[in-house]
Parts: C-alpha cells; sequence; structure tokens
C-alpha cells in the first residue's frame, strides 16, 4: 500500500524521494476525496463509421474537475489510482456513468449508439469484474450489444489464462472486446488467434504521420488486412487532419476517432453532434 511505500522512501532519504512520496500520497487523498464529492466527469469522443460517415459510437474518457474548475486529464492521476487500488471504484463508477448516458442517448433516438469503456489492468485482475459489470448493465438498462470494452496488449497478456476466460464471458454476454493503442506493446500476434477480439485500434503514434512516412503507411495497411482477415474491425486513433482520414478510408479502416472529426466534448456538446450527424443523414 501507499504507506509502505512511504515508509521504504523515507529510509532512503533521498530529499526528491521524500518529496515524491508525499505528493503522492496528498493525491491519493485527493483522489478519494474526489470520488466522495463526485467530482469525476466523463468526456465523449465520438467514433466516425468510415464505410458509412455516420457516427455510431462515443468513447468515454474520465476527468477531474476539481474545486478551481480545473479539468485534470486521465495521464496525471490514472497511475495512482492504478497503484493504490481506486481505480476499481473509480471504473466502475465510470462504467455505470457511461452506460447511463448511452441508454439516455439511445432512448433520445439514437437506437444504434455504442459505448467505449476503457478497463485498467487492475480492474482485469479483480474478482468478479463479470458481475459487476452484469449488473451496471442491468441497473442502467444498457443493452450488451451496445457496450464495448477497451483493453491493452499488457491486460491479456500479463495473466492470459485467466484473461481469456473473462474475455470469453464478457463475449457470451453480447459485450464487444477492443484491443486499445494496438502496435504499442510487446506481445506476441498469437494472442489474435486465442482471445475473442472484436475491433483492434491503431495506436495514434502509426497515425500521426501516415501521410508522410512509408513505414507508418506500410504498416497500418498491413494491420487492417490482418484484422480484416481475421474478421476484426479496426479503428484508427488519433486522426488530425483530411489526409489521414482519406488514406484510411481508401485502405477501407472501419472506423476513425481523432481530433479530425471531433475532440473528447462534454456530454452537452454531443448530443448536438448526433442531432446533426441525424439531420445530416436525413437530408
Ligand atoms: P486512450 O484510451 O487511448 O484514449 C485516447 C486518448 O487520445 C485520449 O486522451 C484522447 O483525448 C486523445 N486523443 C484523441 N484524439 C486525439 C488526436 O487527434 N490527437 C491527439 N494528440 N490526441 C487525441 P485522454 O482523454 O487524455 O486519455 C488518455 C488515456 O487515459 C486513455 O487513452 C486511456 O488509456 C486512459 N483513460 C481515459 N479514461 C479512462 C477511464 O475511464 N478508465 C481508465 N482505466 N483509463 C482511462
Ligand atoms: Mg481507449
Ligand atoms: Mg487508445
Ligand atoms: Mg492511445
Amino acid at each position: 500500500g501507499s504507506k509502505e511505500l512511504g515508509r521504504s522512501c523515507y529510509s532512503l532519504y533521498h530529499p526528491d524521494m521524500k518529496h515524491h512520496a508525499n505528493k503522492r500520497m496528498d493525491l491519493e487523498i485527493l483522489l478519494r476525496k474526489a470520488l466522495d464529492e463526485n467530482e469525476f466527469i466523463l468526456y465523449y469522443q465520438p467514433k466516425v463509421n468510415l464505410h458509412t460517415g455516420e457516427i455510431n459510437g462515443m468513447e468515454a474518457l474520465i476527468r477531474w474537475k476539481n474545486k478551481l474548475d480545473q479539468i485534470i486529464l486521465p495521464d496525471a492521476f490514472i497511475p495512482i489510482a492504478e497503484e493504490t487500488g481506486l481505480i476499481n471504484p473509480i471504473g466502475e463508477w465510470v462504467l455505470r456513468e457511461a452506460c447511463r448516458q448511452c441508454k439516455e442517448w439511445q432512448d433520445l433516438g439514437f437506437g444504434d449508439l455504442t459505448i467505449s469503456v476503457n478497463l485498467s489492468p487492475k480492474q482485469f485482475q479483480r474478482q468478479n469484474l463479470v458481475g459487476m459489470i452484469i449488473s451496471v448493465l442491468e441497473e442502467t438498462g444498457l443493452s450488451p450489444n451496445s457496450l464495448e470494452l477497451e483493453v491493452t496488449e499488457g491486460i491479456v497478456m500479463k495473466n492470459p489464462e485467466e484473461a481469456v476466460i473473462v474475455l470469453q464471458e464478457l463475449k457470451q454476454l453480447g459485450i464487444k472486446i477492443s484491443i486499445d493503442d494496438f502496435g504499442t506493446g510487446f506481445s506476441s500476434l498469437s494472442y489474435l488467434k486465442f482471445f475473442p477480439i472484436d475491433i483492434l485500434k491503431i495506436d495514434r503514434s502509426f497515425i500521426a504521420n501516415i501521410e508522410r512516412d512509408d513505414a507508418d503507411a506500410k504498416i497500418t495497411s498491413a494491420v487492417i488486412s490482418l484484422a480484416h482477415s481475421l474478421k476484426i474491425n479496426v479503428v484508427a486513433e488519433g486522426v488530425e487532419n483530411g489526409e489521414q482520414y482519406d488514406f484510411l478510408v481508401n485502405r477501407s479502416c472501419d472506423y476513425a476517432q481523432g481530433n479530425f472529426i471531433s475532440k473528447p466534448v462534454d456530454p452537452k456538446e454531443v448530443k448536438s453532434l448526433l442531432v446533426y450527424d441525424e439531420a445530416f443523414i436525413i437530408t
């Protein structure tokens, strides 16, 4: 736990480490308070279907809105939430809120909308993850078919025997499994064969220079072909301009996400994105 970490750092007595340990404990206390006092919020980033041009999915991305109304990004607190185990209650809150919100949008008329939720490795290790997910779906009334869970290669490779069982249970419920940041891990490709994967999300580091870096363009094209031959859909992350978008359309990539389409937005803004999209399709 954090106490042990604090103590061992004190005994080493390096002034920087002491400072670091103190900062970490402060942050842990603040995170606990943030959870109790409802300071976490979700932003949503749309995912566009490149075959139809429709927005039919959203990824939930956590933010922490502190007392000063500053928005703190997940990279600044998710690692500490993971180390302290707070990621479990936080992750459960994220799932419940994202499912509730998706159901609300569906009830407003966007019936096909899917929601993607990121799962951290710690959550994956927890007892009865599947049971927790089932109760959240029951409580919120969201169909399992509308939910996608994003996991990283590391999660599945850390404990493959257990991971495959959990993923198969989730898959049987109708939940879709997505591999996030694909291509950045150090795992073998054999897990594509053993795990029930529906979607690969190509990491944005491959997309960033796709229009001028020949190697990135070839890797991306090859990943799309590989995935399609295994009946896996492909999402490109971090699409920032029209050239990247066109490249992906030409290579039959299935979905794209990124600032070119929309940055992650407050739920109030999502509604107008969906309304606009729907109006656009009707005309
Ligand atoms: P991720 O799941 O790979 O999410 C994509 C990240 O890329 C998001 O950062 C998003 O804002 C950013 N992004 C999207 N489009 C673009 C673009 O065009 N250009 C650039 N440069 N960036 C783009 P964000 O929201 O800061 O989240 C960072 C990471 O934090 C996420 O990466 C995910 O791993 C983690 N995270 C976010 N929300 C949650 C959560 O609820 N639970 C857990 N466990 N992790 C979360
Ligand atoms: Mg993600
Ligand atoms: Mg990602
Ligand atoms: Mg990424």
